[in-house]
């Protein structure tokens, strides 16, 4: 039995920056406005791609220097998912996926980048001589809803070209947090049509905060209907959690987590708040709404035998006060 490993891949965070470039220099012009806002909120500094690739047109080194820093991620870009999503938001703002929905791109243009990128991605694992690799991907949500069945077609036929490199390429469907109904119906829909040998999971990722986990039970018991009556398609649930937590105190971070567990996620995206010292955050303030601090107190009492036989003592009198305290209150408030 060889050991596994889950090296939780992303699909678009698993292209290179030569391709990335290559795509890049295909493409007309790229309206750069929203990227350039997110940056210079996040790093207070504005990148300007546009000027770059003007010098790196005029066969400026330097320029392609620079913008490989803008696309390949370092310590320095830590910390905050803030920064990370304003980063990403280059490799975005180039894409057919976000330029249809504006009309500066068609249908083809999106065919032509998935194929491209995905190639690309294939040939890189068939060269380093991995033979499974299962892909995370999001599916346009609400907004751009009709996208959705188009893409996971493109996605599902070019994973399967795959077999041809020997790499056997599967794809977990990421579903957007604050609606994933209306793309789990394409899932649905695709698994119908035979693409259940390349889909094996669906993903929830992306920025967590305001998405807690007791927002999706509903939908982990719908998965789990499914999977019940189609054993032959049963998917995973997979679970982006504790991976950012700026908006809530570590032991609700590290609850959301054990929440995740016991809605039935099968695996866990990165759960960071189980691994860190507290201590590492040293000493600092933290808010959270009123509503979440309720759900700790809950936990804490719903706990608190398994809690003390780990050290921790709950005072369950003051918990109890204190959750009739906020529930007089705005659940919304901090
Ligand atoms: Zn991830």
């Amino acid at each position: 039995m060889i050991p596994l490993a889950d090296l939780h891949s992303h699909l678009y965070g698993a292209i290179r920056f030569e391709p990335f470039l290559k795509h890049l220099l295909r493409q007309p012009a790229i309206d750069w406005s929203d990227y350039r806002r997110a940056y210079q909120q996040a790093f207070d500094r504005d990148p300007d791609p546009a000027a770059l690739l003007r010098r790196l047109r005029r066969g400026d080194r330097q320029a392609v220097e620079e913008l490989r820093r803008l696309f390949v991620f370092g310590d320095a870009d830590a910390p905050g998912f803030a920064r990370f999503q304003a980063k990403f938001d280059l490799l975005i703002a180039a894409s057919a996926l976000s330029r249809l929905r504006t009309g500066d791109a068609q249908p083809i243009d999106l065919a032509r980048e998935i194929h491209f990128f995905v190639r690309e991605i294939l040939r890189d694992h068939a060269r380093q001589g991995i033979g499974y690799a299962e892909f995370r991907m999001i599916l346009p949500g609400r907004h751009a809803a009709a996208l959705a069945a188009p893409v996971l077609r493109l996605l599902v036929t070019n994973l399967r070209r795959g077999a041809a490199l020997g790499v056997r390429a599967r794809l977990a469907v990421s579903l957007p947090r604050d609606s994933p109904w209306e793309a789990w119906e394409v899932v649905r829909q695709a698994l119908r049509n035979g693409a259940g040998a390349v889909i094996t999971a669906v993903d929830f990722c992306a920025a967590e905060e305001g998405h807690p986990p007791r927002a999706q039970r509903e939908f982990a018991a719908a998965l789990r209907a499914h999977n019940l009556a189609h054993p032959e398609a049963a998917l995973a649930l997979l679970y982006h959690v504790g991976e950012s937590f700026g908006d809530k105190s570590l032991e609700s971070a590290v609850r959301w987590v054990h929440e995740a567990a016991e809605m039935g996620a099968h695996r866990l995206g990165h759960a960071l708040a189980l691994g860190l010292d507290p201590a590492l955050f040293g000493p600092h303030q933290r808010r959270e709404s009123a509503a979440e601090r309720i759900d700790q107190l809950r936990y804490d009492l719903r706990h608190a035998a398994a809690l003390a036989r780990h050290g921790v003592i709950v005072d369950r009198v003051a918990a109890t006060r204190e959750i009739a305290r906020l529930q007089a209150g705005d659940p919304a408030a901090s």
